[in-house]
């Protein structure tokens, strides 16, 4: 290589592991981890279009059938939007200003699922969009994602009045709006952040200290337990576990999609 060639890949190199060290240093975590840097998580390489020599007959499908399946997928959300819009099942239908459907890739592999919507959320009608939204959006970038690249939803779809928790009436009458976001959406992980979500998908009364660090099984997809952003504004001592789950859910992502490229 010229020595001209080797300074300019030299530069491109320290270039992005400043920008690496940006990222951990505004989610809160000063140990910077290599491993695996190089290999950007990205929701659908190597067959997604800008990885994609479109040339090919072989390849050509496989953008068809990926438009396909959004297209296919964003129209049973809309539906599923539609019916919830009217929905009275429970008495949050009155409080709330605006329903909070979920946000993102309706291919997404990666999909988080909260608690539910608070007040900037409920004005908005988008999930995690304050202060734990923004600290979200930097988990999310963490791991070489974008907020684009991922589906957002939570277990409640409408604000309980003042901020409480949810009542257990409340997710029993919403959870099949989940159940359906998430058989529709087809995550290849799911990651579940907070109490609520995590006990509620994987039917237990234990705590997320107890369930983190490890991925459990929802109707056969992985899912990793983690603490909900809000916690952690709170409580920043633990953002260093949460992005030793992140790390997990990352390699997770990376091992499915290698082996999906090798079919
Ligand atoms: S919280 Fe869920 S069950 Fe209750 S009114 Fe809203 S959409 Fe319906």
């Amino acid at each position: 290589m010229h020595p001209g060639e080797i300074k300019k890949e030299f530069v491109s190199i320290l270039k992005a592991l400043k920008s690496r060290v940006e990222i951990e240093k505004g989610f809160g975590i000063e140990i910077v981890t290599l491993a695996r840097s190089d290999n950007r998580v990205s929701k659908d390489p190597p067959d997604s279009p800008i990885n994609r020599n479109p040339a090919t007959t072989k390849e050509s499908c496989g953008v068809q059938a990926r438009m396909s399946k959004k297209e296919t997928r964003t129209r049973q959300l809309e539906e599923l939007r539609q019916e919830m819009l009217t929905c009275h099942k429970c008495p949050l239908n009155e409080s709330r200003t605006n329903l909070v459907f979920g946000t993102g890739d309706p291919a997404a592999d990666l999909m988080f699922v909260g608690e539910a919507p608070g007040r900037d959320e409920d004005l908005q009608g988008e999930p995690f969009v304050g202060r734990a939204g923004q600290l979200l959006n930097k988990i999310i970038e963490a791991i070489g994602m974008k907020r684009n690249d991922v589906y957002i939803a939570n277990v409640l779809k409408c604000r309980p009045p003042g901020n409480r928790n949810p009542q257990p009436e409340e997710i029993a009458l919403c959870m099949p709006y989940l159940i359906k976001q998430i058989e529709i959406i087809k995550p290849k992980v799911l990651c579940a952040l907070g109490t609520f979500a995590a006990q509620t998908l994987l039917d237990t009364k234990a705590s997320v200290g107890t369930l983190r660090g490890k991925f459990h099984d929802y109707k056969g997809i992985p899912m990793m337990v983690t603490y909900h952003p809000a916690y952690l504004l709170r409580n920043p001592n633990d953002k260093a576990r949460v992005w030793e789950d992140m790390k997990k859910v990352r390699d997770l992502l990376l091992e499915l999609t290698h082996k999906k490229s090798q079919t």
